[in-house]
């Protein structure tokens, strides 16, 4: 069974960055994906751009390609008539070609979008140009892809520079994990229950860990990477993202600006983190697999494929409460998951010999995106009263049966409120610079100090001293698993 489909007038997409390899890897099957669902509206077009001389046909055997590589078990009969909404424009982003012709070709009347999907350099030019060529009215959106900035110097560039050609409603910043199912189910979880909102605090929650962890390396990104390392590449964006969602207030509405009001007051509310609350490794060779300095082509590298740190929100609901944070390429197992781990009971009427047991809540956001609840019963059997730690499972695939199956991704989710006009999930300017501003110190001072990061091991869970960076808190990472 398919999720219910809420249908969208008809648009106009213009891929810009349509031959490249995220368009090819997640746009498009995403797009295909929706037609598959049936919320592709009949005269919907999407449009490929680039530098790279092709016709429609030619673009159309690209996307099939990319389709056929892609779009996994997805697929409907009529593959044909989601080809035959494509065309293409050879377009140059730095000059005046195609301009004319994808002005042309555009309608005015309905919504348009242009997906940047290309290099950063480029979003400033492309704003540029589609107003010099009528289309950055109204009904014209630009979604830009991550990396938004470098630091709060270029971000602020950014925006100032896309500000000048487009209104902030007009702006969608992706992160797609905000995207993710059980990104939105935490807000459900959150909000939707009178069950957690009491207990979501300092007084209750004994500490926040978010791990994302990667089991390949930076592969192929070297060159990108060894520029961007973990803390921009991870932490200033999705990490913060998923902060954020966890600390909030209760926005009044779920409304995107009154959403990414209460995100940003939790940014602005982070304390400065501490030296010694940072913890930075790479990773090392292992057998025929080449090291991290390796991979980034560069013997001398100082850029981190780990980190782990501690960071404290100062307000009233979370003072005294830590979030660690934690992320890393070649490590154990491939996992993305929050833990909020609650606070022990006052006093145990079962004894020393019975246990110290804390309940749990973990959201897992890769692999099986589901929630579970890590709460204490009595062992069974005859024996006393030993207690053990049970899970309340939510694990949507299980939860809701084949209805998860028609559960759109994330880029099948941000592009149709692309289209619906819902920014909900999407930075505002703001807020990215809000997360620059935080980040930016802390690079700053090992960049100053030309730290070294610390080595680990492929497999490992990251270098000894992210593990006694909670040690020293009388805590412990969870366990890297899938
Ligand atoms: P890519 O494979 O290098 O593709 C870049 C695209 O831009 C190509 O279609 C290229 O085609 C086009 N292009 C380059 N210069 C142009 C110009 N002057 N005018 C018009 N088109 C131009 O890059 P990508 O991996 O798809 O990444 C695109 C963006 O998404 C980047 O900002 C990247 O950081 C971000 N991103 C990518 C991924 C991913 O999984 N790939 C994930 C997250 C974010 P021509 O050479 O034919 O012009």
């Amino acid at each position: 069974m398919v999720s219910r489909v809420i249908p969208v007038d008809p648009f106009d997409l213009v891929i810009i960055g349509g031959t490249g390899d995220l368009a090819r890897r997640k746009i498009l099957p995403a797009l295909y994906r929706r037609f598959c669902a049936g919320q592709m509206p009949d005269g919907a077009r999407v449009i490929g751009a680039a530098r790279s001389d092709m016709d429609d046909a030619a673009w159309r055997d690209f996307v099939g390609a990319a389709l056929d590589e892609f779009a996994g078990a997805a697929g409907c009969d009529d593959r044909g008539r989601f080809l035959s909404m494509l065309s293409y424009v050879t377009l140059d982003a730095l000059g005046a070609r195609g301009w004319d012709k994808l002005a042309e070709m555009l309608d005015s009347s309905r919504v348009r979008a242009f997906y940047f999907s290309v290099g950063p350099r480029l979003f400033g030019p492309l704003a540029e140009r589609l107003q010099r060529h009528g289309l950055a009215d109204e009904g014209a959106r630009i979604v830009v892809e991550k990396p938004f900035g470098h630091d709060l110097g270029s971000a602020r560039a950014l925006n100032v520079a896309l500000a000048q050609h487009f209104d902030e409603n007009q702006i969608y910043r992706i992160d797609h994990y905000l995207g993710k199912e059980t990104v939105q189910n935490l807000m459900a979880i959150r909000f939707g229950n009178m069950l957690f909102e009491p207990l979501w605090n300092s007084q209750y929650v004994d500490h926040i860990q978010i791990t994302v962890a990667e089991t390949v390396g930076v592969n192929g990104r070297g060159e990108y990477y060894e520029r961007a390392g973990a803390m921009r590449d991870m932490v200033q964006n999705h990490m913060m993202q998923l902060l954020c969602l966890i600390a909030m207030e209760p926005p009044a509405k779920f409304e995107p600006d009154a959403v990414r009001d209460e995100k940003l007051k939790v940014i602005r509310a982070l304390d400065p983190v501490e030296e010694t609350d940072v913890v930075r490794g790479q990773y090392l060779a292992d057998g025929a697999q080449p090291g991290f300095k390796e991979h980034v082509e560069n013997a001398e590298s100082t850029t981190e494929s780990f980190i782990a740190l501690k960071a404290r929100i100062s307000n009233w609901r979370w003072a005294g409460t830590p979030f660690y944070l934690r992320t890393g390429k070649r490590l154990r197992a491939r996992t993305t998951e929050i833990a909020v781990v609650f606070k022990d009971t006052p006093h145990s009427i079962f004894g020393p010999e019975a246990g110290q047991h804390r309940n749990i809540l973990t959201i897992r956001l890769q692999p099986n995106e589901g929630i579970d609840l890590g709460v204490t019963i009595k062992e069974p059997g005859p024996g006393g009263m030993r207690l053990i730690d049970v899970p309340l499972d939510m694990t949507f695939a299980q939860a809701l049966g084949p209805e998860a199956e028609g559960v759109p991704d994330a880029y099948e989710r941000l592009i149709m409120d692309v289209i619906r006009g819902n920014q909900t999930l999407f930075m505002r300017g703001d807020e990215v610079e809000a997360a620059w501003a935080w980040t930016d110190p802390i690079i700053a001072r090992w960049e100053e100090a030309g730290q070294v990061p610390l080595t680990y091991d492929t497999g490992s869970s990251g270098p000894e001293e992210a593990l006694a960076l909670m040690h020293r808190d009388g805590r412990r990472w969870r366990e890297i698993r899938a």
